[in-house]
């Protein structure tokens, strides 16, 4: 996945920081891709924001939406298309010293020790090995691998690689630490007792660090750390809200006022049908219209339990998205996608954080597999633009047979690469559980003769 990225060498004569100044300030920052057909695709638009000193911020945004890029743009690895970015007062024009990144998975070196792979950290920045070496020893304290200063990564556990990356990390001690999903790769238990650890340490100011901005996709994680989270939507990805989250740390999840914050968060990542502009509220939210809708890809066994949770006790058909996940074990990440499948076949409907069964939707609950499938297909030919296109295409041709690439390259107009496969994968699933059409992995064509 991602490389690590290590601090960077001086630049030759570093713009001196303006004493006063906010860590960071974005100003109208554009990020725009080109694609392999070389057309464009507008990732970021308008995107400001300040990071003060003292405070944790939450990125919030779905998958795609640019939290990724917008942290690139901010350790200065990437340069934005239009807009300006500030650090400390001036403007980036290189990797910034003083920031430092921790990915979801950190790319450790599997022949150096947990000690090395820390210390790797400090090769960059000119530190004297005695020196370099009781500040890696510190890190490794501080972040509770104590003893394991010779174990190599393959000896340790997911949470304990996680937390040689984070190591690795502090060891600079950076002025700000950008976290791209940290504890996303990690179970539910093991991500909890490190978001713990670092929100005591940081509030006891034993970190050594002015100021942490993470990305996220898990609105609890955001409420339970964060002093202020923005919210970036989707297609162009910009700051939509900011919210302050004004309670004292520890922070209990059960308190009825941090549950009020992550229902008011939930009901306002799930407006997405009006807050895009030229989004027919009919797509559900989904980007791109017609044919080159781009669909999550989630499946329908997915979807199917989703309906069932829904329809079954406690929920009897309509639940508040935020217990909905709870009790599903799933992040608003994964439940948005899949209720807003939902909202696009006419099963169920999404309105302020809440997701209600449509009378559809309830009858669905109560078929059997084989009339289940038959009411999907008849929903998907329906109101998903790219089955109709696929069936049609199919009717027509003499064999009944067509290409992958024929409808890819369509997408691939209007959407990246990625987000095209994301949909062919989906339409894929969708039909042939709808029983609308068969797909050959082989020969990558679709067919009429094997559905199911
Ligand atoms: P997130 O982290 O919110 O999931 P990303 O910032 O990774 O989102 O990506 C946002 C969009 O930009 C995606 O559609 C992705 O495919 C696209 N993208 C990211 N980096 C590049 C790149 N170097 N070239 C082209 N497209 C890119
Ligand atoms: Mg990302």
């Amino acid at each position: 996945m991602n490389p690590p990225t290590l601090p960077t060498p001086h630049q030759p004569g570093p713009p001196r920081a303006v004493a006063g100044a906010p860590l960071v300030v974005l100003d109208g920052v554009r990020q725009v891709f080109q694609k392999a057909d070389r057309a464009e695709l507008v990732v970021l638009d308008g995107v400001s924001l300040t990071i003060e000193r003292g405070e944790i911020v939450g990125l919030l945004g779905r998958s795609g939406s640019g939290k990724s890029t917008l942290l690139r743009i901010i350790a200065g690895l990437l340069q934005p298309t239009a807009g300006s970015v500030r650090w400390c007062g001036q403007p980036v024009t290189g990797p910034c010293e003083g920031i430092a990144m921790v990915f979801q998975s950190f790319a450790l070196f599997p022949w150096l020790t947990v000690l090395q792979n820390v210390e790797l950290g400090l090769d960059a920045l000119g530190v004297a090995p005695t020196d370099g070496r009781r500040r890696a020893l510190a890190a490794i304290d501080l972040i509770g691998l104590d003893g394991f200063e010779s174990a190599y990564p393959r000896e340790l556990s997911g949470g304990m690689r996680q937390r040689v990356g984070l190591a690795r990390a502090l060891v600079v001690h950076p002025r700000l630490l950008l976290m791209d999903e940290p504890f996303s790769g990690l179970d539910v238990l093991t991500a909890e007792t490190l978001r713990h650890e670092i929100i005591d340490r940081w509030i006891e100011g034993r970190l050594p660090i002015e100021s942490i901005l993470m990305v996220t996709h898990n609105i609890e994680e955001a409420v339970q750390m964060c002093d202020r989270v923005l919210v970036l939507s989707t297609h162009p990805g910009r700051v939509a809200t900011e919210i302050r989250v004004p309670l004292q740390h520890p922070r209990h999840r059960l308190d009825p006022s941090f549950r009020a914050l992550v229902d008011h968060i939930y009901g306002l990542m799930t407006q997405p049908a009006t807050a895009h502009a030229g989004a027919a509220p009919a797509t559900g939210g989904f980007p791109g219209t017609g044919v080159r809708m781009a669909l999550p890809r989630v499946s329908t066994n997915r979807l199917a339990g989703l309906v069932e949770a829904l329809a079954g006790p406690p929920f009897h058909g309509e639940a508040d998205l935020p217990e909905l996940a709870a009790s599903l074990r799933l992040t608003a990440g994964e439940l948005f996608p899949t209720a807003e499948t939902l909202q696009l076949l006419r099963l169920a409907e999404l309105a302020e954080g809440d997701v209600r069964l449509t009378e559809v939707g309830r009858r669905f609950a109560e078929l059997d597999v084989d009339a289940r499938k038959r009411l999907f297909g008849e929903h998907l030919l329906a109101y998903v633009p790219l089955a109709a296109l696929i069936c049609r295409v199919l009717d027509e041709r003499p064999d009944h047979r067509a290409p992958f690439t024929r409808f890819s390259e369509e997408l691939e107009d209007g959407m990246s690469e990625e987000r095209a496969e994301d949909t062919m994968r989906a339409i894929i699933n969708w039909g042939r559980y709808g029983e609308l059409f068969g797909y050959d992995e082989e020969t990558r064509q679709f067919n009429l003769e094997d559905p199911g």
